[in-house]
């Protein structure tokens, strides 16, 4: 995990935003690469070259350091790769014809991706501005990423069950006014259950607001299933 704070960014607390770096051993895929994130890949993974990175959405806590990546030429194993929805490309590549056209791969909903032995499958969530989640298969392991989202995300058959989920929990519990598209610890317990990875990972937690309490939270919502919390520099291993 590059970084997993959410919604904001405080460079004095240096808590860098939504990144999440897979590595099947063939391939390399970044997840979202929010405010901070490209100071994590140097300090921490400073060997891996990427293959591509997929935005899920525009907000800057998820896309900030995209253009640091995408001109720094020896962190590619060959061209840079970017992908993301049109409406978030829209935003965030505003001149696309500079770009060559290789470079960009447009993906919607239910859409599949293969990148080396990744395949990829994307799901729009319930958020601000178009989102797309993600489910990433690599071999027989599977990472599902919500992105940011309401409580009202659908999501397909093949989301669930995955071997680890990376879920939003923005809110820690849900007052009157609050955002209808970010997830509470509550709201984040039923999606987990929901989708049934075997490990929950929850993450986007504003910096300056508690984590382990909603990891306490969801643990007395879902006893029996297993929850992480991310922080930057965490490393997940499949066997
Ligand atoms: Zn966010
Ligand atoms: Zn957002």
């Amino acid at each position: 995990m590059l970084g997993c704070a959410g919604s904001s960014y405080d460079p004095m607390l240096q808590h860098p935003c939504s990144s999440y770096l897979l590595e099947s051993g063939v391939g390399a895929l970044l997840l979202d690469c929010g405010y901070g994130s490209f100071d994590s890949y140097q300090a921490l993974t400073p060997e891996t070259r990427l293959d591509a990175i997929f935005v899920s959405h525009a907000h800057r806590d998820h896309v900030a350091d995209l253009e640091q990546f995408m001109t720094t030429s020896d962190i590619w194993r060959e061209a840079p790769r970017l992908i993301a929805s049109e409406e978030t490309m829209a935003v965030i590549v505003p001149t696309p014809h500079i770009l060559p056209a290789e470079m960009l791969v447009l993906m919607g909903d239910a859409q599949q991706f293969q990148l080396e032995n990744f395949i990829l499958e994307f799901s729009t969530t319930t958020h601000q501005m178009p989102t797309l989640a993600v489910c990433v298969s690599f071999g027989a392991r599977r990472v599902v990423y919500s992105g940011d989202t309401g409580s009202s995300w659908v999501f397909p058959p093949p989301f669930v069950g995955a071997d680890v989920a990376l879920v939003e929990c923005t809110l820690g519990h849900r007052e009157h006014g609050d955002s209808p598209y970010h997830l509470d610890a509550q709201e984040m317990s039923v999606l987990a259950r929901e989708l049934a990875a075997k490990r929950t990972v929850i993450t986007h937690v504003p910096p300056g607001e508690s984590g382990s309490l909603r990891l306490e939270s969801a643990r007395r919502h879902e006893p029996d299933r297993e929850f992480l919390l991310a922080t930057t520099g965490l490393t997940l291993t499949f066997n």
